[in-house]
């Protein structure tokens, strides 16, 4: 089987069958996302554990590409710190706009570089990352006021 085919399987079976797809109860920090360009609709929630996204899960409605992209999120970053997160989500970014970006480390991720032939997807496929990146910034400005140990 060609690269590109078990790619566009992955992004069409996650788009079918999304995982972590539904409402979390008791989250601790939350986002909505939205692209206008394509009308993607994204509602994140989290549950994190101290530094870490112990559950995450996500409602809402989009393009093939925005579900698909997000439910490969959603199990890529579950169990991840926040700094681990953000790195990926980094590597995701170079991967959807960078030509030369390598993906073979990426796992399922590397089935968002397909998107990078069609520049006008680039955002259904970045909006659930940059949704992550919100949630985490709210929650992380939400905490009791910050205690370095450095
Ligand atoms: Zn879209």
């Amino acid at each position: 089987m060609e690269l590109n085919e078990l790619y566009r399987d992955v992004i069409l079976d996650h788009n079918r069958r999304p995982r972590n797809f539904g409402p979390l109860e008791a989250a601790d920090a939350s986002a909505e996302g939205f692209n206008p360009m394509c009308g993607d609709r994204l509602t994140l929630r989290l549950k994190l554990a101290g530094d870490r996204i112990e559950d995450i899960r996500f409602e809402g409605q989009g393009c093939a590409i925005s579900t698909a992209s997000a439910s490969l999120m959603t199990e890529a970053v579950k169990g991840k710190t926040r700094a681990e997160a953000l790195r990926l989500f980094g590597r995701v970014h170079g991967l959807l706009t960078d030509d030369a970006a390598l993906g073979e480390d990426l796992g399922k991720l590397a089935a968002l570089s397909g998107v990078r032939e069609f520049p006008a997807r680039v955002k259904c496929a970045s909006l659930c990352w940059h949704t992550l990146s919100s949630a985490l910034q709210l929650s992380a400005a939400s905490t009791s006021p910050a205690v370095s140990t450095e």
